[in-house]
This record gives C-alpha cells, structure tokens and sequence, in this order.
C-alpha cells in the first residue's frame, strides 16, 4: 500500500510540474500579445506622508486581466517577461499610462502628487531606458519631481558602473530612486552610501512581524536608523494594522503605504479616494485644536 501509495504521490508530482511547465509556456506565448490587445491596467495605491498624515502620491502596481485565467499577479507574469524580454515594452507601457495618469489626475484635483514606478533589471539595463524615460516626460509635461523609480538591490549588483551612470542621470533631473524590498537582497546600508538614490522602502516581509519578531523589529529600526544618518528617506510597505503604523512611526519612518491606509484600486477610484481625504483633512482643519 506505501509503495502504491508513493507512486500515486509521484505521478501526481510530475503531472503537476508538466502541467506548471506547459502553463508557463502558455502564458510566455500569451503575454506577447497582452500588450495589443489592452490586457494591461495599472493599479495605483497611495503613498502616505509620517509627518503630514497627507498623501504624497501613488506607486503603480500593473495587472493582467487574461481573458481566460482572470487576473494574474504581477509576481506570476513579471519573471516570465523579463525572461522573454517582453518586459522593456511592458515597462514603457506602465510609465507612459502611469505619468499620463498622474498628470491627469494633479490637474483635476489641483494636486501635485508623485507617482512611483517600479523598474525591472531587464528595462533597466536595457537599451534605451533613459531615452524612453525623457520621451515620457516630454510627452506628458510631468514634472521629474514628481517621478519615483523603485529598484531592487539586484539593478545595482550587476552592471554598476553603467547603473550608477543612470542613477546619477536621474537624480540630476530631479527623478527620485527608491531602493524596493530593502532588506531582503544582500547589499547593506554601507555600499548604498556611495549610489546616488533617496529613499529606501522597507521589504514587506519586515513589516509584517515588527510588533510580534524581536528579529524583524530590530532589522526595521537598524535600516531607519542608518538610512536616515546616511541622509536617505524610509518608507515602509505592507503597513496593514495600527500597532505597526505606531511602531514605525515612533521609529521616525517618513513615508507609509499599507492596506491600512488604501489598498490598489483602479484609476476610476482614485479620484473618489481623493475627494473622501479632501473632505477629512478640511473637517479636521475645522476641528478646534484640543
Ligand atoms: P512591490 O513593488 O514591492 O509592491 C508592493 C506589493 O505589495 C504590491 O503587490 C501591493 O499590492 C502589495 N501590498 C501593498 N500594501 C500591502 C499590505 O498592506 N499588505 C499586503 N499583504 N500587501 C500589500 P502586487 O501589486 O501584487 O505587486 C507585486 C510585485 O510585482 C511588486 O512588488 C513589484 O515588484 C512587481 N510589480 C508590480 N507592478 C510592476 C510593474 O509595473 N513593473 C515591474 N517591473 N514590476 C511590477
Ligand atoms: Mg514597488
Ligand atoms: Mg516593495
Ligand atoms: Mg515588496
């Protein structure tokens, strides 16, 4: 019965590993032609200022609507598109539509939020990443200002010379460069010093377990700590309880963004989002200061 047993376990494995196989190769196939056929959105979700309470403006977070599979995460789709290199093309989608977004949206509402885009390795150190980045600006008159470019340590380990040379470029327009899922990869706060970025955001992973991990707390208050003497902002994702906002707060975290706060929605909702805080901070402005 074991062996039987076992064997069923590992038909069942192998099936599963093809099944996953072929899945990927689908979906390789399909997302050549997501882009045409307007498969693409963006979802935005806001970026709190610690001191201000206010929003300081929106990452953009990209979704798959497959017409068959439904939505697919971007952690699914991502890796299989740098792999393919469709993710240059992608990429230069999202910062288009997000910059026209924003752009948009700050003239509707007489605001001057930023917008934070995240930036694959594979766009990064593509070609003409620079250049497409200029056209964009051109394109939808944004402020550099008030663009953010999130990376992860990994744009930084390979190539550095010529990352470094981009960084700088960006930093000189005003462009500014986030370090993404900080903490999670293996470069230390000590070889940030000498990369021309601003901000780094605390991983997820941190977060999470700040007010319950001895560990993670530790790890969270270090970053702040040396980011801060090396004259570099901290923002911390995931924030999703109030224990953790107090927490990081306290800890002198400048920026937040969590389901706390807002999760990702759609641009059709950002504008009613944006009302709804309009309204809060005009009636708290009204409230006789205890
Ligand atoms: P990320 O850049 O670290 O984005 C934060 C992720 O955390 C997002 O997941 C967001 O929805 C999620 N999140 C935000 N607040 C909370 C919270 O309080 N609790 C929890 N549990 N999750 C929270 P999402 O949208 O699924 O994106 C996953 C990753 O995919 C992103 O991680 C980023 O690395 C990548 N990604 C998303 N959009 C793009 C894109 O346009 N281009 C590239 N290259 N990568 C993207
Ligand atoms: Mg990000
Ligand atoms: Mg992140
Ligand atoms: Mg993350």
């Amino acid at each position: 019965l074991a062996k039987r047993k076992s064997r069923n376990t590992y038909h069942w494995y192998t099936d599963d590993i093809t099944e996953t196989m072929n899945e990927r190769v689908a979906m390789r196939r399909e997302l050549h032609d997501a882009l045409a056929a307007e498969q693409f959105t963006l979802h935005y979700q806001p970026i709190v200022d610690a001191h201000s309470g206010e929003v300081d403006g929106f990452e953009a977070l990209i979704r798959w609507h497959h017409p068959e599979r439904g939505l697919v995460p971007p952690v699914t789709f991502i890796p299989l598109a740098e792999q393919t290199g469709q993710i240059t093309p992608i990429g230069e989608w999202v910062m288009r539509r997000a910059c026209h977004d924003i752009v948009a949206l700050n003239r509707a509402h007489g605001t001057s939020h930023s917008i934070a885009v995240n930036i694959s390795p594979v766009q990064f150190h593509g070609r003409n990443f620079l250049g497409s980045l200029l056209e964009v600006l051109e394109e939808t008159n944004l402020s550099p200002h008030l663009l953010k470019i999130e990376l992860t340590e990994g744009v930084l380990m390979e190539n550095t010379d010529a990352a470094i040379d981009i960084l700088r470029t960006l930093r000189h327009m005003g462009v500014d460069v986030f370090i993404d899922d900080f903490g999670t990869g293996f470069s230390s706060l000590s070889y940030l010093k000498n990369l021309p970025i601003n901000k780094v955001k605390i991983d997820r992973t941190f977060t999470r377990e700040i007010t319950t991990n001895a560990h993670d707390a530790a790890i969270a208050q270090g970053i702040i700590t040396m980011a801060h003497h090396l004259g570099l902002e901290v923002v911390a994702e995931g924030i999703e309880t109030i224990e953790q906002h107090e927490f990081l707060r306290a800890r002198g975290c400048d920026l937040f963004q969590g389901y706390l706060f807002a999760r990702p929605m759609p641009l059709s909702q950002v504008s009613g989002f944006l009302d709804g805080q309009a309204i809060a901070a005009s009636r708290s402005a009204g409230r006789p200061q205890a």
